[in-house]
C-alpha cells in the first residue's frame, strides 16, 4: 500500500474542538449559546441513529440541542407550521429536516421554508444559488468536509483536475461547486457518462458519491491522485459469520491505495466530516446572525 490514509475521524475530533472553542468563546464574551433544532419525521432507524448522535455531538461542543420528534403521519402543514416557529426562534441559529421525508410531504417545499441564514444543511434554494455564483452561502456538510480534507492534504488545489462521479444535489453538485470556488478543472461524471475509467484516470483528485459498492478500482486511478470515497454502501460479509454486514465505500479500497496518493477509508474517512461540519455551520450560523466575525477554517 503506498497511499496516505486520510483519517476523518481524527480530522473530524480537530473540527470539532475548533467549534467548542468557538462556542466557550461565544458564550464567554458575547453570551451567546448557539442553538441546533434537528426535526426528525417518523421512525426510519437509520435516521435515529442519525439524529441522536447529531444531538450528542451538539451538546458536547457546547451548544443546545432543540430536537422534535414528529410520528410519521404529520401532516405537511404541521410541520410546516414547526419549521415556521424554529424561523422565528431567537436560540435557534440552524435548523436540519432530517430526510428522507415520508411521501405525503413535498421535501423540497419543506426546505424552502427553512429561513436562508438558519439552513445548515445548504439545501435551500437560496444557499444553492449564491453557492453556484461563488457568495457566501451555507455550505452543504458533506461536500464541506470533503473540501477541507483536500485542503489540509493538497493545501492549494488551484489548477488539478477533479472529477466527481455523482450529480446529486446533496453530495455531487455542490462539491463541483465548492471544487471550482478553488479553481479546480472540474468534470462532473454520472450514469450516463461515456468510457467513465478514462474520465476518471485524469484526476489529480477523484471524489465518488454514487452508492454502489466498490465500484471504482484502482485502476481507474490515476498514479498519485487523492482519492475522496463520499458512498457508504452495506455489504454481506459472510467471513465474520452468517448475516454479518460490512461497511464498504464506492472505491475498491485495497486496490486504490496501491495507486493513489492519498486516500479516504470507509468508514471513517467522510461520514465523520459530516457531522463536524453540521456543528461547523451552526457555529457558523450563529455568527452570522450576531453580525460576528465568522471563525476562520470553518466554512468554505
Ligand atoms: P444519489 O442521489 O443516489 O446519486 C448518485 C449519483 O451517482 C447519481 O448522480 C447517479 O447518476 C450516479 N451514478 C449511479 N450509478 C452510476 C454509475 N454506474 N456510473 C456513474 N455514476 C453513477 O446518491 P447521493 O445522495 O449523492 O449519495 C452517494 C453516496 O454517498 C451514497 O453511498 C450515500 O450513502 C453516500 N453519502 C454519504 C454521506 C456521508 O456523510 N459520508 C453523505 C451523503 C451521502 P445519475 O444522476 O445519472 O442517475
Amino acid at each position: 500500500m503506498s497511499a496516505k490514509i486520510i483519517d476523518g475521524k481524527a480530522f473530524a475530533a480537530e473540527v470539532r474542538e475548533k467549534v467548542a472553542g468557538h462556542v466557550s468563546r461565544l458564550k464567554e464574551v458575547h453570551g451567546i449559546t448557539p442553538g441546533l433544532a434537528v426535526v426528525l419525521v417518523g421512525d426510519d432507524p437509520a435516521s435515529e441513529v442519525y439524529v441522536r448522535n447529531k444531538g450528542k455531538q451538539t451538546l458536547e461542543a457546547g451548544m443546545n440541542s432543540y430536537e422534535h420528534k414528529l410520528p410519521e403521519d404529520t401532516p405537511e402543514a404541521d410541520l410546516l407550521a414547526l419549521v415556521k416557529q424554529l424561523n422565528a426562534d431567537p436560540a435557534v441559529h440552524g435548523i436540519l429536516v432530517q430526510l428522507p421525508l415520508p411521501q405525503h410531504i413535498d421535501e423540497e417545499k419543506v426546505i424552502n421554508a427553512i429561513t436562508p441564514d438558519k439552513d445548515v444543511d445548504g439545501f435551500h434554494i437560496l444557499n444553492v444559488g449564491l453557492l453556484g455564483t461563488g457568495q457566501k452561502a451555507m455550505v452543504p456538510c458533506t461536500p464541506l468536509g470533503c473540501l477541507m480534507m483536500l485542503r489540509d492534504h493538497h493545501g492549494s488545489l488551484s489548477g488539478l483536475n477533479a472529477v466527481v462521479v455523482g450529480r446529486s444535489n446533496i453530495v455531487g453538485k455542490p462539491m463541483a461547486q465548492l471544487l471550482l470556488r478553488d479553481s479546480c478543472t472540474v468534470t462532473i461524471a454520472h450514469s450516463r457518462t461515456k468510457d467513465l475509467a478514462d474520465v476518471c484516470r485524469r484526476a489529480d483528485i477523484l471524489v465518488a458519491a454514487v452508492g454502489r459498492p466498490q465500484m471504482i478500482p484502482g485502476d481507474w486511478v490515476k498514479p498519485g491522485a487523492t482519492v475522496i470515497d463520499v458512498g457508504i454502501n452495506r455489504i454481506p460479509a459472510p467471513e465474520k459469520g452468517e448475516d454479518k454486514t460490512r461497511l464498504v465505500g464506492d472505491v475498491e479500497f485495497d486496490s486504490a491505495a496501491q495507486v493513489a496518493g492519498a486516500i479516504t477509508p470507509v468508514p471513517g474517512g467522510v461520514g465523520p466530516m459530516t457531522i463536524a461540519c453540521l456543528l461547523a455551520n451552526t457555529v457558523t450560523a450563529c455568527c452570522r446572525a450576531n453580525n460576528l466575525p465568522e471563525p476562520e477554517g470553518l466554512t468554505a
